[in-house]
């Protein structure tokens, strides 16, 4: 019988959700859906100092924004306390695991000794065996037996076969003085628990997997299989954070990124399909292995992104980017219910745009008031142009369609008859009903500001002196 596939994300909600986090979560996603398996969430919140609530409402908002569905959970580690002492329990009760009474000033003075005879550092298993009287008074730890000869090997799928000898590792604690249970060990019994057959994570944990592995082998718990997945650098080639900018996802969903950019950014930073570049999820889901994740750390690359952004903005329903513009524009003041259908607005402007604010930026030149500047009226309303302008104004008066095709189509009778070029007319033109010189094609501008709005702009600049 083949056993279906169970990968999980296990954030710590210390927190936001990091692109780093949000890369692992995607991979593990991925394999997950591919294979028909299902993919968990679990928040590793034991840290209960470190851990917030805000942190935990900003990840599982970061993965409903991504797509990145879970089917199981979310898990929280400190509603699981009572299993975890379950565990405990039977560890000590096989003699897997042994109470531990050493004092700090005891292990200080230990770890004093093994760095004067420049030994590493670690618990040399006093109580292990110990027939000594525990000392009164004295709340232990646990501590799990660590096997003392041999040693783990693990094939990881990423970084190939790992071998880390058992001399290496001394006895962890699995459960403080107070009875608390550590991190790793609620590791090993989550994902025994949970039935998880794939560890997706990023490769600052591939330390613990040893000891993680040995607690395993104790519990006869199935192994899983372990791909650690490289960090994230900056361009500085120091570990991506903050300094280098954007790091969250919430983040980048401000600033008027696509989640499909982000996740197609974060899909092949770090994993490759042949030449792809642009793909969808669709597609990812059905290419993804690890076999062609990057055994090196990845590069972040904000420009890359943003191309990619521009990409999917392009792509993306006009409706859609309809309402993520809205709030910009509300932001800038403008009122959308006073001009022309955003919609149709976006239609005409996404081409050109790389962020959400951006193309809300030009998207305001249809929902503001289209004043100019004196001064820039002064320069582009010369004595040449004004009368050509009065011509298109009473041609414009005369059309019946209003639409880009008889607009443009006025205007070329009007530069025949003035004897303009294009820009001459164009950009007072410009001026006149957007208030700027900067717009997209003239003729689409007009037709979505819409007549009474150009002609009553026309006329405020235009009437006898
Ligand atoms: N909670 C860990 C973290 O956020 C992940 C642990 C794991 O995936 O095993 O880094």
């Amino acid at each position: 019988m083949t056993t279906s596939v169970r990968t999980r994300f296990a954030p710590s909600p210390t927190g936001f959700l990091h692109v780093g986090g949000a890369r692992t979560a995607l991979y593990s996603w991925a394999f997950a859906r591919q294979a028909k398996g299902v993919f968990i969430l679990r928040v590793e919140d034991t840290d209960l100092e470190r851990s917030t609530q805000d942190s935990v409402d900003a990840i599982l908002e970061g993965m409903k924004w991504l797509g990145l569905e879970w089917d199981e959970g979310p898990f929280f580690q400190t509603q699981r306390m009572a299993r975890y002492k379950e565990v405990i329990d039977q560890f000590l009760a096989e003699g897997k695991a042994y109470l531990c009474y050493a004092s700090k000033e005891e292990l200080d003075e230990l770890r004093k000794q093994q760095m004067a005879r420049a030994e590493k550092p670690r618990y040399d298993g006093r109580w292990r065996d110990s027939k000594t009287t525990p000392p009164a008074g004295v709340r232990p730890v646990v501590r799990f037996k660590n096997p003392l000869s041999g040693g783990v090997t693990f094939d990881d799928l990423i970084k190939g076969p790992i071998t880390v000898s058992n001399a290496e590792l001394d006895d962890l604690i699995i459960a403080r003085s107070d009875g608390s249970p550590t991190y790793n060990f609620c590791v090993v019994v989550d994902d025994w628990d949970m039935g998880i057959t794939h560890v997706i994570r990023g490769d600052d944990h591939v330390n613990n997997t040893p000891r993680q592995v040995n607690m395993l082998a104790a519990l006869g718990a199935p192994l899983p299989a372990y791909a650690h997945v490289p960090m994230i650098l900056g361009a500085d080639g120091e570990r991506l954070s903050k300094r280098h900018g954007a790091v969250s996802v919430t983040q980048y969903r401000g600033e008027g990124y696509l989640p499909e950019a982000l996740l197609n950014y974060l899909a092949r930073l770090g994993w490759s399909h042949g030449n792809e570049e642009v793909f969808s999820m669709k597609q990812f889901t059905e290419w993804f292995d690890l076999e062609h994740a990057s055994r090196s750390p990845a590069q972040f690359d904000p420009e890359k992104l943003l191309w990619l952004n521009q990409h999917y903005i392009k792509l993306a329903d006009d409706d859609r980017l309809a309402g993520l513009v809205e709030p910009e524009l509300r932001k800038r003041g403008l009122d959308t219910a006073r001009g022309p259908s955003l919609a149709r607005v976006v239609a005409l402007l996404k081409d050109r745009a790389n962020t959400i604010p951006n193309l809300a930026e030009a998207a305001a030149l249809f929902y503001g008031d289209g004043v100019p500047e004196p001064a820039l009226l002064r320069q582009h309303l010369t004595g040449q142009v004004r009368p050509a302008m009065l011509l298109l104004k009473s041609k414009l008066e005369a059309l019946e369609a209003w639409d880009k095709v008889a607009i443009s189509a006025v205007i070329k009778v009007v530069l025949g008859e003035a004897g303009l070029k294009m820009p001459q007319l164009a950009m007072p033109l410009r001026v006149l009903v957007a208030g700027r010189t900067q717009t997209p094609s003239i003729d689409a501008v007009l037709e979505l500001l819409g007549r009474e709005t150009v002609l009553g702009r026309l006329a405020r600049h235009l009437s006898p002196e």
